[in-house]
């Protein structure tokens, strides 16, 4: 199986996965960079998998399903293009011969979904969209701060060597913000030294992986004490991990 990062527009990805003959994408939200890819490769598109609502997710769904007759995978609980297949929490499918499951992690829109597949030759995959980013997280658009977290718990827990498909390339801003939250924090200076170097060379940082989102990412840690410490610098109000987190958040809104 092959993984490659499609750009599209400013930072968006659209991950392609395939076989050699067969292909799904995630989250095209312009048709353009997967069809070019798919000529170019000679793959048949078999699946297009829907993490949330967001035109930069979807914007390309409907061209590629007239075109290829994919089938299409989405939140149940969110509108994108009809007709497509709805899925809820713990659901499982299969496509491109892998076992697909369904992880609801509602926050940044209500319905959000994330796509983890275990038997997968290589490590496991995660596409994850705009949920966890490296270093990161998406903004609390839908959801609530106690619904956000929950959800980035649930993806943490996933096997350490999962490969973290995240729908945008944020990282480099990110590990400048994680960098003011946990500046004693060894891997993340280490960490940013080798994602500056693959953005200097115009590479992707992505995928990242479970082990190191949670040793670099301040959304994963926000029970340590550094992290806790420098949050209620911040806002000396904030008390409680769910308090703790939305003043996380919050901070990295205002964040320049
Ligand atoms: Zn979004
Ligand atoms: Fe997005």
């Amino acid at each position: 199986m092959e993984l490659v990062p499609l750009r599209a527009f400013a930072d968006n990805y659209i991950w392609l996965l395939h076989d050699g003959r067969s292909a799904l994408v995630v989250d095209p939200g312009d048709s353009t960079p997967a069809e070019a890819a798919l000529a170019e490769l000679h793959l048949k598109l078999v699946g297009i998998l829907v993490t949330h609502h967001h035109a930069d997710h979807t914007g390309g769904v409907a061209t590629l399903r007239q075109k290829t007759g994919a089938t299409v995978f989405g939140p149940a609980r969110e509108s994108i293009p009809e007709p497509y297949r709805k899925l809820t929490e713990g659901e499982r499918f299969e496509l491109l011969g892998i076992g697909w499951q369904v992880i609801a992690v509602p926050g940044h829109t209500a319905g959000h979904i994330a796509y983890f597949a275990g038997g997968v030759s290589g490590a496991p995959l995660l596409f994850c969209g705009d949920t966890l980013f490296s270093g990161g997280c998406g903004r609390i658009f839908e959801g609530t701060p106690a619904q956000m977290l929950a959800s980035l718990d649930k993806l943490a827990a996933l096997p350490a060597d999962t490969r973290v498909c995240c729908a945008h390339e944020y990282t480099m801003d990110n590990l400048r913000f994680a960098a003011a939250v946990e500046c004693g924090n060894g891997e993340l200076g280490a960490y940013t030294q080798r994602c500056a170097a693959l953005r200097a060379k115009g590479q992707p940082t992505l995928p990242s992986s479970i082990a190191t989102e949670r040793a670099i990412n301040p959304f994963l840690r926000s029970r340590e004490a550094a992290v806790i410490h420098a949050i209620q610098q911040q806002d000396p109000s904030a008390r409680g991990e769910t308090a703790i987190f939305g003043a996380l958040r919050a901070w990295k809104n205002r964040f320049q």
